[in-house]
């Protein structure tokens, strides 16, 4: 199949539903075999076969990204499917949401396991895989809050500031050992999903008037679809940014541009 990102293999991590789904739908519409990673097995087969019948190659695998044998496995089967592993997407993400002062350890640890200990996870085991496949591409989707401070997002806040410079670290180590891998993140405004429609009941009590209200917080006025952060991730997965690494690609209406 030719496309942007033909001949390669890639793997999404929380792509059942939401931003993961979109990537993999993307990147399979431009020639890439998608591993489709997440907790969730029914929607995630779902995405599967949606994949499928549009003339894609995918398969499912069952990852939860805070368990390292889970992630072992996962590598595993990408390279016996496809031969090789040329792109992951650091995906995978929750929020917790509450002041700093009522959160417990245990709610905290959750959102760190999830967000920073699952990229870290997911880069040390795809690392070794893009060697072997002569260099790759690592997406790990950080947000505007890990750029800036949200008052009751704290620890989500904490963990995606943590992944913004994660990135960069393992940017310079896999720049500077000639693996060929490209390390950057990704860091989207409000996005249309469930995480966000989520956040406009707790906010404002219902979809509608929450998504009216986040668009304002974006001087282009409306929140974002999950195919503005599907296009960005192409890019960055594709060779076209062969010179991109160790950055940060905001996708956020302007957001963080006030
Ligand atoms: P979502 O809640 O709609 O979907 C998240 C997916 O991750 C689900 O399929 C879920 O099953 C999966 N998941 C959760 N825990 C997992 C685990 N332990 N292992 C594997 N999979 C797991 O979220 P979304 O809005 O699509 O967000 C995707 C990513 O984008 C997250 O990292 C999120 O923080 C980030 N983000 C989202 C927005 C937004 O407004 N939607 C903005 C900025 C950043």
């Amino acid at each position: 199949m030719a496309g942007r990102v033909a001949g390669k293999a890639a793997l999404i991590s929380g792509a059942a539903v939401g931003l993961g789904q979109s990537m993999a739908a993307r990147l399979s519409a431009e020639g890439a075999r998608v591993a489709v990673a997440d907790i969730d097995t029914a929607q995630g087969d779902d995405v599967v076969a949606e994949i499928k019948a549009a003339g894609g190659e995918a398969m499912f695998i069952s990852l939860d990204v805070t368990d390292e044998d889970a992630w072992r496995a996962a590598v595993a089967a990408v390279e016996s499917a496809y031969g090789h592993l040329d792109i992951l997407v650091n995906n995978a993400g929750i929020a917790t949401a509450g002041s700093v002062d009522k959160m417990s350890l245990k709610d905290w640890r959750a959102v760190m396991a999830v967000n920073i200990d699952g990229v870290f996870l997911g880069t040390k085991h795809a690392v070794p895989a893009m060697r072997r496949a002569g260099g790759g591409s690592i997406v790990n989707i950080s947000s505007i809050l890990g750029l800036t401070g949200e008052e009751k997002l704290s620890a989500y806040c904490a963990s995606k500031g943590a992944v913004r410079l994660f990135t960069k670290a393992v940017a310079l180590e896999c720049g500077r050992d000639g693996s060929g891998i490209r390390v950057n993140s990704i860091h989207p405004g409000y996005i249309h999903t469930a995480m966000m429609e989520a956040d406009c009941i707790r906010d404002y009590g219902d979809i509608p008037t929450g998504l009216a209200e986040f668009g304002k917080l974006h001087p282009i006025g409306h929140v974002g679809k999950p195919e503005d952060i599907a296009a960005g991730v192409l890019y960055l997965a594709s060779d076209e940014s062969k010179f991109v690494t160790g950055s940060e690609l905001v996708i956020d209406g302007g957001y963080t541009a006030v």
